[in-house]
């Protein structure tokens, strides 16, 4: 190991700065998408089976209410925009302008160079666990998703039902394209229920058993009008292992509300990230 400078204290010692402080995003509109809230109307459902994934769409101004209705079960959510596939949910700048666990009032941006808000979480139900004693959170923007590549390359073992083949499945199966031509576009994902954080000594992922229980929800305003695919990862509430068959795993739920009509007047889908483009050439 590298000695220590002598001046190794003072380096430490500089203050933390924020890099996206407080206020330097607009803020969502919550009284709007609160009355918004209070007015909707299932129009659409669909459920994800255990170790399985599926797909909605779900249109500019309604909501998207991901539910547990059974038993512990973490989800891996991808977003698309429903106008092509590739406008897709930025976990890393999410992560970098609103933490590494998202709740109530933070939105979800979209990839480059789009970079708009594609939905804004209006309610979670599991907004009460904060942050724990092992410095762990409900919602993270931090894990990728389980991978059969990395699941190889571990144990040697190929296992398919992992969130990046389930949600390559349901993509493919949606959107009529090839399971290589979905597999480009599944990406990083917002861990919907699950629980996570980094160990304070040794700045290591873990997780542990999520909170999340039967009734159990995470509601988002869309933004613009959105593809959703959602994997109940094979992990179940990811107390223990993932990528295999061992843990008991429960379905999740995907619901469309739609607000009745005019509540939402003077509200605007985002336009687009308004950068022009010339990176200096
Ligand atoms: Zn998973």
């Amino acid at each position: 190991m590298t000695q220590r400078p002598p001046d190794a204290d003072a380096r430490r010692a500089a203050s933390p700065v924020l890099v996206y402080p407080d206020g330097s995003l607009s803020p969502p509109p919550m009284h709007l998408y609160a009355r918004a809230a209070a007015t909707a109307r299932p129009v659409s459902e669909v459920i994800v089976p255990p170790r399985d994934a599926a797909a909605i769409e779900v249109p500019a101004g309604s909501i998207l209410r991901l539910g547990c209705p059974e038993g512990p079960q973490v989800g891996d959510l991808n977003l698309f925009a429903r106008g092509g596939l590739c406008e897709r949910f930025f976990s890393g700048k999410t992560r970098a302008l609103h933490g590494t666990h998202v709740s109530t009032g933070d939105r979800l941006w979209s990839c480059f160079p789009y970079l708009r808000p594609m939905a804004t979480i209006i309610a979670d139900s599991l907004d009460w666990y904060g942050i724990d004693a092992d410095g762990a959170s409900v919602h993270d923007v931090i894990g990728t998703r389980c991978d059969p590549y990395t699941q190889h390359l571990l144990s040697g073992e190929d296992y398919d039902r992992c969130c990046h083949s389930n949600l390559t499945r349901a993509l493919a199966t949606h959107a009529g394209l090839s399971l290589a031509e979905a597999e480009r576009h599944v990406h990083d994902v917002l861990n919907v229920f699950m629980c996570t954080g980094f160990t304070r000594n040794t700045g290591r992922y873990f997780m542990k058993a999520s909170p999340v229980r039967a009734g159990d929800h995470l509601d988002l305003f869309a933004e613009i009008d959105l593809l959703a695919v959602m994997s109940a990862c094979p992990g179940g509430d990811c107390g223990a292992g993932h990528s295999s068959d061992r843990a008991a795993c429960y379905p999740l739920s995907m619901t469309v509300l739609q607000p009745e009509p005019g509540v939402l007047s003077g509200w605007e889908s985002p336009p687009r990230n308004g950068y022009a483009g010339g990176h200096g050439a």
